[in-house]
């Protein structure tokens, strides 16, 4: 899946700033531009940003002042960039909670593998407060106990139903028997009928699946039970 995190460009050079968002649109991500503080401002007040890539030297309030605001409420993933070469503005940015800083002129494939490292490294921070997983274009929030769909959507499920994904999540790559499936919905370990674990597969893969009868997220090992298959992100 590609990666659509928004990426917010902050420079007030018109080239430079133009040159770096198409490059990161060419790669697949989400990018906006702002030229300064008040135009950054706008754009997270309705659309979160993942990532900013900020120049230091702005008309206005500069790109350590701006890191400085928004590390006191976010932590959201910040790159700083400057135009000198000597440690006084990597130490202050560093200092002021900037994950990470480059020299002008800057390479962009340089950028991008730094960009990319910082996404990877702030999903997972996320993920792992949020205790969220992701799979095929599904969000599962096990703390929230919900689930939105590859278009974004909520995906009603069932109280057995969210339970039995949540099972499959935790163990991805693992057969799971239709009684230890039923044991991990119902918390018990007697009486439970093992074919309600089929009836629940079968709900949940409607819900899922592209094709339900060519399931790719919740597999059948046949003769011993359930697998999930998907990839988790
Ligand atoms: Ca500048």
């Amino acid at each position: 899946m590609p990666d659509r995190s928004h990426i917010v460009v902050v420079e007030d050079e018109p080239v430079t700033r133009m040159t770096l968002t198409s490059y990161l649109d060419a790669q697949g991500y989400r990018t906006s531009e702002a030229e300064d503080s008040s135009e950054l401002d706008a754009i997270l007040q309705h659309d979160p940003a993942d990532l900013l890539i900020i120049d230091i030297n702005l008309a206005g309030k500069d790109g350590l002042e701006i890191t400085r605001e928004l590390r006191a409420v976010s932590e959201i993933g910040i790159i700083l960039v400057s135009a000198r070469s000597d440690d006084v503005d990597r130490i202050v940015g560093l200092e002021l909670g900037a994950d990470d800083y480059v020299v002008k002129p800057f390479n962009k494939r340089e950028l991008l593998a730094r960009a990319k490292n910082l996404l990877r490294r702030t999903q997972a921070a996320r993920q792992l407060t949020r205790n969220v997983r992701h799979f095929d274009g599904f969000q599962l929030d096990l703390s929230g106990r919900w689930l939105t769909s590859r278009e974004g959507d909520l995906v009603p499920l069932t109280r057995a139903e969210f339970e039995l994904l949540k099972i499959l999540t935790m163990h991805p790559g693992l057969v799971l028997s239709r009684e230890r499936l039923m044991q991990g919905i119902t918390h018990r370990s007697d009486g439970v009928n093992e074919r309600t674990a089929d009836v629940l597969v079968r709900r949940l893969r409607a819900k899922l699946e592209r094709d339900p009868r060519a399931p790719q997220i919740n597999s059948t090992a046949h003769g011993e039970g359930y697998i999930f298959t998907a990839a988790l992100e």
